[in-house]
């Protein structure tokens, strides 16, 4: 037999009650047994939300889904309101900077988690393409743009946690992007600093990351648990760049996020 995803094998499980009605038979299973393992959906404010500024050009969308989930802090403040107005407030500043400073087409990343726990759609397409299963190349992890797919969580945290509000935004996000791109927790979950030389997203938050995967594969139903410790994922490790990705201790500068390889910016 052939191994089948889960995706595929929950798809199967929605799609029997109608078979079965089509044929006839008795659907004596009202709910599919395995809808109760499906994560929920997060609310995802879209750009129109935020009211982004037009990109210089559309994003190119890969037909696959990315390998990594790479979790970033912002460098910004941990301080200062934290309700959703600040929140499309962040979305807008980062775009500004990534597109007037560093010359990108969009804002890089392809989601962005407020402090307040409020979830931003970032780079353009970037929703409609995990709803397809796809993934929109993004500017956000040096010369791993083409596989990886990118959340900034607002703030810097080498010595403290996020706030939980904000944490838990991020749980149930990499939850739905698990679901999504049918990813085990425990390898697609990753670091800035597991593919670049960065400090992002700072020693705290960094630290927290196999919490964080337990706490995804406990939502994903248990996938990818069972392992003694998850091993950390390792990847080639990129050279330093120069330019803006070096300046240190500015706000939304966390490490490179574009490389030479890079087919975007
Ligand atoms: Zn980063």
């Amino acid at each position: 037999m052939p191994a089948v995803s889960r995706r595929a094998f929950l798809r199967s499980g929605f799609l029997l009650p109608a078979l079965l009605a089509a044929h006839g038979g008795i659907v004596a299973v009202a709910t599919p047994v395995w809808a109760g393992n499906r994560p929920r959906r997060p609310r995802v404010y879209t750009r129109s939300d935020w009211e982004a500024e037009p990109p210089r050009s559309k994003a190119e969308v890969l037909d696959r889904a990315p390998d990594r989930l790479v979790v970033h802090h912002t460098a910004t403040a941990n301080t200062g309101p934290a309700d959703l107005e600040a929140a499309f407030r962040l979305s807008r500043s980062i775009q500004r900077y990534h597109m007037r400073r560093n010359g990108w087409e969009d804002i890089g990343e392809q989601f962005t988690v407020s402090r307040g726990g409020y979830v931003m759609e970032g780079r353009n397409r970037s929703l409609p393409a995990v709803e397809a299963g796809r993934h929109v190349l993004g500017a956000q992890a040096a010369d791993h743009n083409d596989h990886t797919l990118g959340i900034e969580t607002e703030g810097t945290y080498t010595s403290l946690l996020p706030p939980a509000r904000q944490l838990s935004a991020l749980t149930t996000l990499l939850a739905w992007l698990c679901d999504a791109y049918d990813l085990d927790p425990h390898e697609a979950i990753v670091g800035h600093r597991d593919l670049n030389r960065t400090a992002c997203p700072g020693d705290r938050l960094y630290a927290y990351l196999p919490r964080l995967r337990d706490d995804v594969a406990r939502r994903l139903g248990g996938r990818g648990s069972g392992r003694d410790e998850p091993p950390p994922p390792r990847l080639a490790l990129t050279d330093d760049y120069e330019g803006v990705a070096l300046i240190r201790d500015l706000p939304y500068e966390h490490g490179p996020a574009v490389g030479p390889h890079d087919l975007s910016r």
